[in-house]
């Protein structure tokens, strides 16, 4: 079973590499985040809560996403294991989640400030169809039209200038001592999250021990061990 955890701060590319990941291992993708919009745009009782709180520039409270978590993951769908998408992001969601599971390994993106408040900032979203290009692009084609609909292409609310600040900010506060508990049981290792995509992943596959040069490194330093 492969557990794993991609961290960071908003921006640093976090859902990217989960998702690369996930497909290159056959493991399973969970985003609090995702669950949230599918819930949003499902006019659910729970994303009708959520919105109140997106609305009000409030973050979800940890009790909700910890509620949401815990049912996703007791779908056990994820045989070959999960990636945890920027989860655990804080101090009470990481001793909860601790409690029922553990993890393998867990990878933690590095991307200053300056840069992700500029990143963040260039991210758009269509307003008709809700397509976003920086999903599958590191570098969008273009900035002002949606390619699958034509609509215009907008900035997303949690992007505003105030938002971003926020954003970084509940990073600082609430992520970073997660970081450092986690580091004590030796599972985090930090990666540079301004090279490009593919290098990122490569290098996740290698810290993480997915590689064929990185199992039989590991072969080699057990058989030295004994
Ligand atoms: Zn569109």
């Amino acid at each position: 079973m492969n557990k794993y955890s991609i961290i960071g701060p908003p921006g640093a590319g976090k859902s990217t590499q989960a998702t690369l990941l996930a497909k290159a291992h056959g493991l399973v993708r969970i985003s609090a985040g995702d669950i949230f919009r599918w819930n949003i745009e499902n006019h659910t009782k729970l994303g009708a809560k959520i919105q109140r709180y997106i609305d009000s520039g409030r973050l979800v409270p940890d009790a909700i996403v910890a509620e949401v978590m815990k049912t996703r993951l007791e779908q056990h769908d994820w045989n070959f294991g999960f990636v945890l998408d920027g989860y655990p992001a804080s101090q009470s969601q990481a001793e909860f989640f601790l409690e029922s599971y553990d993890l393998d390994g867990v990878i933690l993106l590095e991307v200053a400030d300056a840069l992700l408040t500029e990143r963040l900032s260039r991210f758009r979203i269509c307003e008709a169809c809700g397509f976003d290009p920086n999903l599958i692009y590191a570098q969008p084609r273009s900035d002002a039209v949606c390619e699958l609909c034509g609509a215009a292409l907008v900035s997303r609310s949690s992007e505003s200038p105030g938002a971003i600040e926020e954003r970084l900010r509940e990073f600082h506060t609430k992520t970073v001592p997660v970081i450092d508990l986690l580091r004590q049981r030796e599972l985090v290792v930090k990666l540079d999250g301004t090279k490009p995509t593919s290098e990122i992943h490569d290098l996740v596959r290698a810290a993480l021990g997915l590689t064929s040069e990185a199992m039989a490194q590991r072969l080699r330093s057990s058989l030295m061990a004994q």
